[in-house]
């Protein structure tokens, strides 16, 4: 672990912390753009731009205990980087802290999964993952790597849990649509919490997965659902997104069953900071949410 700064408020030791942040500074496998390694520092220079206060949750950061780890110390081995992820979030799990992971592309959320399968498969699985994305990342293989940005939700669905659903998807080739269906993967279009909201959304997804006997929830943020004219600085950027209010409603919603958060694909060479400041909020807005509750 490496670390230059911490992320605002983030002030706590490990011991006390209720909540553990990480970054994972890698873009190894990125399609499109990459610069995504670059995220996790400018994320956490950005968080220093916001009041420790949220108002909405009446909720000062500063009275709360989050404790910064750095970043992963690694190089372009995608298989390293998957398990330092993993064996970092098990060890916050067994300390009964919530990991929340700044990213790096979207590859790391299957290491953070894993670690979520087994702590909570015990006696029968009961937690679900609940995954914003514009894109399906149903591939079973891209440019060659079948653990790639384009391939995570395949292989967390795959390997790990089927009790997955995608929200604000707008992209994805026929086969990965296909298969979608095949598989009867549970997904939400961008246009569908457009038209119905995304409360209406959000609802319905976690009643799916607690009809599945889920619990509890994995929340991964792919920066790229939300729209380009908010996030330009994205690996793949993707029109016809979710505004920031409808992530930011899906994070109030879903963080009581949150034990997990991640915050992926943000790539600060792209825009003038837009897509890391927005992203830092959310890391703030998540964890002002999830303090609030008694869960
Ligand atoms: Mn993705
Ligand atoms: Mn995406």
């Amino acid at each position: 672990m490496f670390r230059e700064r911490v992320f605002a408020d983030a002030t706590s030791g490990y011991e006390d912390a209720g909540f553990v942040i990480f970054g994972v500074p890698f873009d190894a496998t990125s399609s499109f753009r990459y610069g995504s390694r670059e995220a996790p520092d400018v994320i956490r220079k950005a968080s220093y731009n916001f009041e420790t206060y949220n108002d909405f949750f009446d909720v000062d950061l500063t009275d709360l205990y989050i404790h910064d780890l750095g970043d992963l110390d690694l190089d372009t081995h995608t298989g390293d980087m998957l398990y330092a992820v993993y064996d970092v979030t098990a060890m916050i799990l067994r300390d009964g802290k919530i990991p929340i992971v700044l990213g790096g592309e979207h590859t790391l959320t299957y290491g953070c999964v894993k670690a979520f399968t087994e702590a909570f498969n015990d006696p029968v699985p009961d937690f679900g993952v609940i995954i914003l994305d514009a894109h399906l990342d149903l591939r079973d293989e891209y440019l060659g790597a079948r653990q790639s940005h384009a391939c995570v939700s395949r292989n967390i669905i795959d390997d790990l849990t089927d009790n997955c659903v995608l929200i604000g998807v707008r992209s994805g080739s026929a086969e990965e649509y296909a298969h979608a269906k095949e598989r009867g993967i549970l997904w939400h279009s961008a246009d569908e919490v457009d038209d119905a909201g995304m409360e209406s959304v959000i609802r319905e997804s976690l009643d799916a997965l607690s009809g599945r006997g889920c619990e509890r929830i994995y929340l991964s943020i792919d920066t790229d659902v939300i729209d380009p004219a908010y996030a330009p600085g994205v690996g793949n950027p993707e029109p016809f997104g979710l505004s920031p209010r409808d992530v930011r409603a899906a994070i109030r919603l879903a963080a009581p069953y949150a034990c997990g958060f991640d915050i992926v694909e943000v790539n600060p060479g792209y825009d003038h900071g837009e897509s890391a400041m927005l992203g830092a909020r959310l890391v703030r807005e998540f964890i002002a949410a999830k303090s609030v509750c008694t869960c």
